[in-house]
């Protein structure tokens, strides 16, 4: 028998990442978008393959639709960097500027990419607990960004799981503040009409992140990209590897990108189907959701949240639970058409009343 030689020790504590496999009828636990592409747009891509040059390595920046979100953000095309997923980008700039002797700054509940990351490069992890109602004590934060200095701060906005946004202002108290980089991830701004690209040209130090994943309805195909400055760009391009985004891929995101204007309708209702998702569920008995700026709800469950849970996956439709002790009691439902949020509706106040 051989000896398998161990794994690096920051791994010693991580589990690999293991995806629900419930088979629901309803899936509204990954903030996905409800709708797939339209049937013109697929039309468009099936053209494309005609002459698709299957046989070639993809362009290894994504020159195409670097350039088409240079244009549209109003920066030049070495302020972008276009990732496999916007988890990419998150560990490119771990690679790029973590390791040891190294931190970043994390507001929990939060995206738990961040400190997945920070663990297997051997960054240091310094979280602060955001208050009773999920939202950033501003004053409080700045203290201990003095007091630790991080390299790196992660502000997610709006908040995945919670739907908190903190507001452009309170942002740049960060980025005047400290000299570590602030890495926005905006993956769910197009819910929130925010965003904090137009402090790019004042802030060399701010970085943004964006996806294809969420408002254009792509997490199929992985495309995420990066707004920062060009020292910063320049770092998670060493980091990166060559191909990172496949040649389908960029041509898929470059096409929805184009049509963008017709997004902005399904974002519309993803955000209209998310208000009254509130006001339904602030009718029923023994829950309470959460404000939201992004395309998913978090709800206080007052009965043991994880049966909910169980009797709504009977029931076909999958929500997401938690295993963090703060979040025990919530679940969290992703927006999803009309007729697929009735139903979960229909069933959680059905639930909840039989307990
Ligand atoms: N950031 C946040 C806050 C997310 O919720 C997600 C996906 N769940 C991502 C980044 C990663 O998105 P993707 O890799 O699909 O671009």
């Amino acid at each position: 028998m051989i000896d398998l030689v161990e794994s690096r020790p920051e791994l010693d504590n991580l589990k690999s990442y293991a995806p629900l496999e419930e088979n629901a009828r309803i899936v509204l636990s990954a903030n996905e978008s409800p709708f797939n592409l339209s049937e013109s747009l697929v039309k468009k891509i099936k053209k494309e393959l005609n002459s698709f040059a299957f046989n070639r390595y993809p362009d290894a920046l994504a020159s195409g639709l670097r350039k088409k979100l240079a244009v549209a953000y109003g920066v030049s095309d070495e302020n972008i960097v276009l990732g496999n997923g916007s988890d990419e980008l998150i560990q490119c700039l771990l690679l790029a500027y973590g390791g040891s002797g190294r931190s970043i700054l994390t507001f929990e509940p939060t995206f738990s990419m961040y400190s997945i990351v920070s663990q297997v490069t051997g960054t240091q992890v310094y979280e602060l607990d955001r208050t009773e109602l999920f939202g950033i004590d501003v004053p409080r934060a700045l203290e201990v960004v003095r007091e630790f200095c991080p390299t790196l701060i992660f502000l997610c906005n709006p908040n995945n799981p919670t739907g908190n946004i903190l507001s452009s202002d309170e942002i740049e108290l960060f980025l005047k503040e400290t000299n570590a980089l602030v890495v926005v991830d905006e993956a769910y701004a197009e819910f929130s009409g925010q965003t904090v690209i137009p402090l790019l040209s004042k802030f060399p130090n701010l970085i943004v992140l964006r996806t294809f994943s969420k408002a254009f309805s792509l997490a199929g195909i992985r495309i995420g990209y990066m707004v920062a400055s060009s020292g910063i760009t320049e770092n998670a391009l060493k980091a990166k590897l060559p191909y990172n985004c496949d040649a389908f891929s960029q041509m898929v995101a470059g096409l929805a990108f184009n049509e963008r204007e017709t997004f902005k309708l399904q974002i519309k209702k993803i955000v209209s189907e998310r208000e009254r998702i509130i006001k339904e569920l602030s009718k029923i008995n023994g829950v309470t959701p959460h404000s939201s700026a992004a395309n998913f709800v978090l709800i206080e469950i007052e009965k043991e949240a994880i049966w909910v849970w169980k009797k709504l996956l009977e029931a076909g439709i999958l929500v997401r639970n938690f295993n963090e002790s703060r979040l025990k009691k919530y679940l969290r439902v992703t927006v999803g058409t009309e007729e697929e949020n009735n139903l979960f509706l229909k069933m959680l106040k059905e639930i909840v009343d039989a307990r």
